[in-house]
């Protein structure tokens, strides 16, 4: 069997901290989700390799260095009402669940929320809302989150996540360009302007849906 806490520290350090996550708190919260509970059992053994693995559906559980830096560069302080598009696992809900006050989470395909449901409550995670559905336009009725982080590509910011971030808030989504590449972006709400700003380039699973593709 595996000593996986001691995999999930080496992570940490080697390839969080050493390649610019510096933010405590999202490295302790890196440090505390167990990967290996969000994987399907033939992958597990993979848990805290550098990469993004199947979970079925066609889709993937982010690459660990990802999930950091979208927590990273959304800045939580622990007070925020947050809403995550893009649940698949649920392993990024998780560690979005202790650096946030309230995660809201959607994704389109229901096995995988229902697993994602299954794994979170086995872990006593209860700030967390899985719905399923379109996220891509977000929650028209619940509008005014402090930070939304979009987990797959989107060609534009999606208009409605745009209008439901809050005075102040931050969203991060990989946009997507023409050469395959996708961008990783911080956009932050000002009044009405949106500054934004390109981090880091990445690849991900398109955003499927009336905001997306
Ligand atoms: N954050 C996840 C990885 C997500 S991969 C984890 O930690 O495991 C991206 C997910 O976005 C996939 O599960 C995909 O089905 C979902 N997705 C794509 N378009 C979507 C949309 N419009 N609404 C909700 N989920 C969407």
């Amino acid at each position: 069997m595996a000593d996986f806490a001691a995999l999930r520290a080496r992570m940490v350090e080697r390839q969080l901290r050493a390649r610019g996550i510096e933010d405590e708190r999202v490295l302790a919260a890196m440090g505390a989700v167990p990967r290996e509970a969000f994987l399907p059992r033939r992958w597990r053994h993979r848990a805290y390799a550098d990469s993004a693995l199947p979970i079925g559906e066609e889709q993937t559980i982010s690459q660990p260095w990802i999930v950091a830096a979208i927590c990273q560069a959304l800045e939580l302080s622990g007070s925020e009402r947050l809403l995550e598009v893009g649940t698949g696992s649920g392993y990024s809900a998780c560690v979005l669940s202790l650096l946030a006050a309230e995660v809201v989470s959607i994704e389109r395909h229901e096995p995988l929320a229902e697993s994602a449901r299954e794994v979170l409550g086995s872990l006593g995670v209860d700030n967390v809302e899985l719905l399923v559905g379109d996220g891509s336009v977000g929650l028209p009725g619940r509008p005014g989150f402090d930070a939304i982080a979009v987990h797959a590509a989107a060609p534009t910011a999606p208009p409605g996540l745009v209008a439901q971030l809050a005075d102040g808030g931050r969203m991060v989504v990989p946009l997507g360009s023409d050469d395959s590449v996708d961008v990783l972006t911080v956009l932050r709400r000002r009044g009405e302007a949106i500054e934004s700003e390109a981090l880091s380039p990445c690849r991900f699973v398109p955003l499927i849906g009336e905001g997306g593709y």
